[in-house]
């Protein structure tokens, strides 16, 4: 293969003879192509070609373009696709240090920065050979080919769906050659209106299960989908539903029963939703103070990061609000990244009240039509304003201005899988600083990495230490479970019991974290003791009761739960042990029969709008308790919230981490944060067996310097993240002796290369198998601000492993994930 060295530098002087061009596959090589004269003009770095690779045809994209003839013959670009470059520059840019970064190749930065229906997608074709004129002999192979013949072009897949049965005529057809396999280029669906489909008054559980019934061994698709719809969220567009396996043949064969019925509507990508337009709050002191040094840096065009270090309702978001503002009475765009859970319409709607709906809404739940849809908006300068999740960092505003990021010490900012394994953040900042824009990074808990480059004077420090309303933080009690073994209600210490009592009386409201979902934790026969495990991975399954279902957490897998033990002769009815969000709803209804509750986990937010369902309905106060998961810990708002619980406090610690403690910190601090916040005095209790951790002490406090000063030198001490990098190198396999064997062979080369390396393991990982495979891990402490080095000695590392790799350890996947959580 014509390999072209990405790390080369290369003119991008048009026209050019030759470009590299990057391709969606973790190669990280460039590939050299000759540019025919009539395309010179038009092929530029940016845009997507059509070229050949590998025996077929494939999208790609230019990277750069040059004159130097390679020493070696390559192939020439057959079509350029793009009118206008999908990447600018600055985004190219941006996509290379990417690439050397996060060691990953550019195709697969470039899928994750394109949205998908621009990606580098193409569908094969069956088109008839005009050189061969005869018929084949079997009359069913004569019948497929005249079909193809009359079509003229055949999309593969549905030849395939379709002459199922006769595969082998289909086969033979291609192999002699009477039809060729074509692959051409899927550009950009149309972005026009679709289908909404609803339920009508028919639609009644009795009047599905009756059909589901009644058809019950026959069982066509459109049956199928029938159960599966019981479960989804309408309105549903035709493109969730196709997301969910349910196209619009079988959507209208349920029409046909009067079950279901649609309407067309345009795409929505934007926040169309009805809000009072609301100017701009006026800043307080605080604020104000904070505002100005970013205004500065907006005026002078010079990029900066700022952190935002605010505690919770300190009003960081109307800072925002006024920066965002700026920018866009500059003329120029903002990206607003917030973690996907609190990308909710409460935070949306706020945007929308100042800002109307000019603005750009991504998020994962979008079909890739939306999405398609709200990009071009985005490129073409038509919305200069996106608030999205951890992929929107690549959104492709025209003159970015700003990139605000929210709650920036979340995890979900980071991308474990697929590659490019990012970090929003430091992508953001790499991005603003090409484009001289400003960065705020705002938090009431910062990340010990961006306090650290606080610290450090790489990022400027903003304050918000009070709320703008003079209560104060709400007083936060530990409750030690040791001292009330006899003195509990149900999961609840008598204290909180009683604190939850007095809000029902006064008719305010109470939430209640617990971070595990399911009824109980696991089930087990009390005889031989056995634990159902999930077949795919090693842990065990949960109990979930409306199903009456084991579910495995990790793979999806599920089943009905077994009444007795089937492991062993006894025969004796499984006991359920631990317990997890649906079983402390029971038990909460139970203590507190007049209360309302609503609970929210994974399994209760599924559907498209469950999240904001359940949180309007807490909202106007049709509940009066709120049980979670850390769902219930970000980002809400309700004034008539003045009691937070946590039932166990100590879950972050069992999370095998360098950072569980500043991730224990971070949610019970946030989680804290949540009563109290409008005009009365909201109160926090933690009940844990662990009282002495000493994060405790600074969480009771609302002291996160405190956390910091004590968690910063023991990370430096250990040489943990923010003091060096942390690289995991992951190896999986079907079979549990390759995955030693492979990883196993990667440390001793790595240790061998590099003696000096900080280097971890190899180990098995905690979860040893996950979807049926089995994994080891190992880990490097890099050094900081060395990525070029850092690059250099994974390649060689690599390198030497795939060329020495032991017979046994070719069926294992590497991965390697740097800036590891
Ligand atoms: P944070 O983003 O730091 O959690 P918010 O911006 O959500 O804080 O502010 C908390 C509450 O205080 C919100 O209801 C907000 O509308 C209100 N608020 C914030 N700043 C002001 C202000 N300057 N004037 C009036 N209300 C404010
Ligand atoms: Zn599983």
């Amino acid at each position: 293969m014509n390999a072209f060295n990405s790390h080369t530098i290369l003119t991008n002087e048009v026209p050019s003879r030759y470009a590299n061009i990057a391709f969606p596959t973790p190669v990280r090589q460039l590939f050299t192509y000759q540019v025919p004269d009539e395309l010179q003009l038009k092929t530029s770095p940016g845009k997507r070609v059509w070229v050949p690779l590998r025996g077929k045809m494939a999208i790609g994209m230019v990277i750069s373009t040059h004159d130097q003839k390679p020493d070696f013959d390559c192939k020439w670009i057959a079509r350029v696709l793009d009118e206008e470059p999908m990447l600018d520059p600055d985004m190219l840019w941006l996509v290379r240090w990417m690439h050397h970064y996060y060691f990953c190749s550019i195709g697969e930065v470039i899928q994750a920065a394109l949205p998908a229906g621009y990606n580098f997608v193409s569908t094969s074709y069956l088109i008839p050979n005009e050189d061969i004129s005869g018929i084949p002999k079997h009359a069913k192979a004569q019948f497929i080919l005249s079909e193809i013949r009359q079509k003229g072009r055949y999309p593969l897949k549905e030849a395939e769906k379709r002459w199922e049965p006769d595969k082998k005529y289909l086969k033979e057809l291609i192999r002699q050659e009477y039809v060729q396999v074509w692959e051409e280029p899927e550009l950009s669906k149309s972005t026009g209106s679709e289908l909404i489909w609803n339920v009508t008054e028919e639609f009644t559980a009795e009047r599905v299960l009756g059909l589901i019934e009644k058809y019950r061994v026959k069982k066509p698709a459109w049956i199928k989908a029938l159960e599966h719809i019981l479960e989804l969220e309408f309105p549903l567009s035709q493109s969730e539903a196709a997301l969910h396996g349910i196209g619009t043949p079988i959507l209208r064969r349920i029409q046909k029963e009067g079950l279901i019925d649609h309407t067309t509507e345009a795409l929505r990508f934007q926040s169309q939703l009805n809000v009072e337009p609301q100017a701009p709050k006026t800043l307080n002191e605080k604020q104000e103070k904070a505002l100005n040094h970013i205004y500065e840096s907006i005026k002078d065009r010079h990029h900066k990061t700022f952190l935002l270090h605010g505690v919770t309702g300190s009003g960081k978001t109307e800072v925002y609000i006024h920066a965002i503002k700026k920018i866009l009475d500059q003329g120029r765009s903002a990206i607003l990244l917030v973690p996907e859970i609190s990308l909710t319409p409460q935070t949306v709607r706020r945007f929308a009240a100042v800002f109307g709906n000019t603005f750009a809404v991504l998020h994962s739940r979008l079909s890739d039509r939306e999405r398609l849809q709200a990009w071009t908006a985005l490129h073409n300068g038509s919305l200069r304003l996106v608030i999205g999740a951890r992929s929107a960092v690549f959104a492709p505003v025209r003159d970015l201005g700003i990139i605000i990021i929210d709650e920036e010490h979340d995890s979900s900012y980071k991308q474990e899988d697929p590659a490019p394994r990012y970090h929003a953040r430091d992508v953001a900042i790499m991005r603003a600083h090409r484009s001289n824009a400003a960065v705020v990074l705002g938090s009431a808990t910062p990340s010990m990495s961006s306090y650290n480059s606080a610290i450090q004077g790489k990022f400027s420090l903003l304050d918000l230490p009070t709320r703008p309303f003079a209560h104060s933080q709400p007083s936060v009690h530990l409750i030690d479970l040791r001292h009330y073994r006899s003195a509990m209600r149900g999961p609840l210490a008598i204290p909180l019991y009683q604190a939850i009592k007095d809000r029902l009386e006064r008719n305010e409201q109470s939430i209640l974290l617990y971070n595990r979902r399911g009824f109980s934790n696991y089930v087990q026969c009390p005889s031989c003791g056995d634990i159902p495990q999930c077949p795919s991975c090693a842990v065990s399954l949960t109990y979930h009761r409306p199903y009456h279902q084991l579910r495995c957490h990790y793979c999806g897998y599920s089943q009905v739960a077994p009444k007795v033990c089937n492991q062993c002769e006894a025969g004796e009815e499984l006991q359920f042990s631990g317990s997890g969000t649906q079983h402390v709803e029971e038990q909460i209804a139970e203590l507190f029969p007049e209360a309302r509750i609503i609970r929210m986990d994974q399994d209760t937010t599924r559907g498209k709008h469950a999240h904001e369902r359940l949180l309007g309905s807490f909202a106007r106060g049709e509940a009066d308790i709120l049980v979670g998961t850390q769902l219930v810990a970000k980002g809400l708002d309700f004034p008539n919230l003045t009691l937070a619980g946590v039932v166990n406090a100590d879950t972050e610690l069992a999370f095998p981490s360098y950072r569980s403690s500043e991730r224990m910190f971070q949610l019970l601090t946030q989680f804290s944060g949540r009563p109290g916040r409008a005009d009365k005095a909201g109160e926090v209790f933690l009940q844990t067996l662990k009282p002495e951790h000493p994060a405790f002490q600074w969480i009771v406090r609302h002291d996160y310097l405190g956390f910091a000063r004590q968690e910063l030198p023991q990370r430096e001490y250990l040489n943990y993240p923010p003091y060096s990098r942390l690289i995991t190198v992951f190896f999986r396999a079907v079979d549990p002796n390759a995955v030693r064997v492979a990883a196993l062979h990667f440390s001793e080369l790595a240790r061998h290369l590099f003696p000096e390396l900080q280097f971890l393991g190899p180990a098995p990982s905690v979860i040893p198998r996950m979807n049926g495979q089995f994994r080891w891990e190992a880990q490097i402490k890099a050094e900081l601000g060395q990525y070029k080095e850092t690059e250099r000695m994974l390649e060689t590392i690599v390198a030497h492993y795939e060329q020495h790799k032991p017979k046994e350890a070719t069926s294992v996947r590497l991965t390697i994930n740097l800036d590891s959580l």
